[in-house]
């Protein structure tokens, strides 16, 4: 447990939270900012600042635990289907450095708009030489090698 993380004290039940659904590894509750109602956090309960630091198995769960928290919010607010977002790095709009995923249920004109950007390649051998390198970067590391 790191001493200054929110979700941290979340899981030692020192900080207050409207808690969804837990196991051994993972704890989902309501954030406390939401998009939508019923809008969910889904953590590991080990503090973890980035994604890349889990195991398989912890990566197994935590997707798991978003599809079934995700399916359930459904029916509790009656939406037709949900996102699930995952900031990793304060680049990336990271805000606590425990990592986290959102569950967020979506109705078919909600109001809610995410980032539609793209950035196209400038031209196909751009677009092989990415590809390629991460092809061979994967090949190269083990499966808990980032
Ligand atoms: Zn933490």
């Amino acid at each position: 447990m790191h001493r200054n993380c929110v979700f941290c004290k979340i899981v030692e039940r020192e900080t207050p939270a409207a808690i969804l659904w837990e196991n051994d590894t993972i704890l989902a509750f309501l954030d406390i900012a939401p998009l939508n109602h019923g809008h969910a956090l889904v953590i590991t309960k080990k503090h973890y600042q980035s994604l890349t630091m889990l195991s398989e198995p912890e990566h197994a769960a935590l997707l798991h635990a978003c599809a079934r928290v995700g399916a359930a919010l459904m029916r509790v607010v009656d939406a037709d289907g949900f996102n699930v977002l995952l900031a990793n790095g304060s680049c990336a709009g990271q805000v606590v450095q425990h990592v986290h995923l959102h569950v967020v249920p979506r109705h078919p004109v909600d109001g809610l708009v995410l980032p539609q950007r793209t950035v196209p390649y400038d031209n196909d051998a751009q677009r092989d030489e990415i590809a390629t390198k991460t092809r061979q970067r994967l090949a190269d590391a083990s499966a808990n090698e980032y």
